[in-house]
């Protein structure tokens, strides 16, 4: 029911991304049903989206008559890319936001922020604003179908952290468009990160996250491909026990008896080749291409907070933010993981999960993955 309910949900955005983009590029649109649009498209439309002056699209699962099925799947976003041009792919919002923070933020910072070796103390908490990059990514998978993935991944550029629910929560607030209010002055706001360091981040933080996102596609392909296999298997062994069953009661040297055994080894090497098959049929190549980028640009409550382990303290910033109304958890600052718990490690104080702090693989002796990216610093091995 639940994603029943979900996928026409999904499927109406498409419809109104679609509907608006026409609209923009001076299209006449009309509705129809079910979930379709009747639409008059000027010459560049046609050339760009691959369709006549007059056409039907169809969004939902049943199509109006004569209409084509837009959505995920084919070839759309790419027609769609081509409409854009390169229009859109880096827009700039200012939201509003005037919640308040719940009246106890410690409780709100014990929720959030879970260190296993280290204490730590709220310094003080005050109004600030940040700068989001939300930058939305395209994979396509390809092997024996082809599927389209869109992955998100955002960063608050004031305290580094990769808030994904917090970005997911914002989701129906940047749907609205009448929103935006005046920009700060570029005072108040965190700088904007060189390219080199959003490259740098992007590599790092979104493979684990595409992951997440092909996960069910690919859990799918390998159920299948067990299940074929299992077919072939099952159909090879019959027929290979059979002419073997066949061929052992002659005796050897017989014409007939060379012939049964040439028929075993046949089977057994058109198993072969069938395998070989299946495996180039569900080889599957990954490939991921940038969409597009959102600056968002909002108002927080910042939390000052004072990291101690043994003698030494470090003081890091995070973000409440008012529309998701949450508090950002620290990114890890050797994997860009979000899974908790953190560590603290001794030289630098980083904040960093268990698989930052765990002992090397050669030596046996944990180090600080954030301190250390490429070399254990006890033995040298690479990391
Ligand atoms: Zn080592
Ligand atoms: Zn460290």
């Amino acid at each position: 029911m639940n994603s029943m309910l979900l996928e026409q949900h999904e499927e109406n955005r498409m419809q109104h991304f679609v509907s608006d983009l026409l609209r923009y590029e001076d299209a006449l649109v009309e509705p129809i049903e079910p979930e379709g649009l009747e639409v008059l498209a000027p010459p560049d439309v046609q050339r760009a989206l691959g369709v006549g002056e007059f056409s039907r699209l169809g969004f939902g699962t049943a199509l109006p008559p004569g209409a084509q099925r837009v959505g995920l799947e084919g070839d759309w976003l790419d027609r769609f890319a081509r409409l854009l041009g390169g229009q859109g792919r880096w827009t700039r919002r200012v939201l509003s936001a005037d919640a308040k923070m719940p009246s106890d933020p410690e409780r709100v910072l014990g929720h959030e922020l879970v260190l296993d070796n280290a204490t730590y103390r709220l310094l003080g908490v005050a109004p600030a604003w940040t700068r989001y990059l939300i930058m939305d990514f395209r994979a396509s998978a390809v092997s024996d179908d082809k599927r389209d993935f869109i992955a998100r991944l955002g960063v608050n550029l004031a305290t580094g952290a990769l808030p994904d629910v917090v970005i997911k929560g914002l989701r129906p607030f940047l749907d609205r468009l009448e929103d935006d209010v005046a920009s700060p002055v570029e005072a108040d706001l965190p700088p904007m990160w060189d390219r080199a360091r959003v490259v740098e981040l992007v590599a790092k933080a979104l493979p684990p996250r595409l992951d997440v996102a092909l996960d069910p596609f690919i859990k799918g392909l390998r159920r299948r491909l067990d299940r074929d296999q299992d077919r072939l298997h099952r159909y090879h062994n019959d027929l290979y026990h059979e002419a073997m069953r066949r061929a052992l009661v002659l005796p050897k040297g017989d014409p007939k008896r060379v012939r049964e055994d040439q028929r075993v080894e046949a089977i057994a090497r058109e198993y072969r080749a069938k395998l070989d098959d299946l495996a180039r049929q569900y080889a599957t190549r990954v490939t991921v291409e940038w969409v597009q980028t959102l600056e968002l640009v909002m108002p927080v409550h910042r939390l000052s907070v004072q990291i101690r382990r043994r003698k030494a303290d470090r003081t890091i910033v995070l973000d409440w933010n008012p529309l998701a109304r949450r508090l950002e958890s620290p990114v890890c600052e050797a994997t860009t993981g979000i899974e908790r718990p953190r560590l603290v490690c001794d030289d630098a104080l980083h904040l960093v999960v268990p698989a930052g702090l765990a002992p090397c693989a050669n030596c046996g002796r944990p180090f600080c993955r954030a301190c250390h990216p490429a070399l254990c610093p006890k033995c040298g091995a690479a990391v």
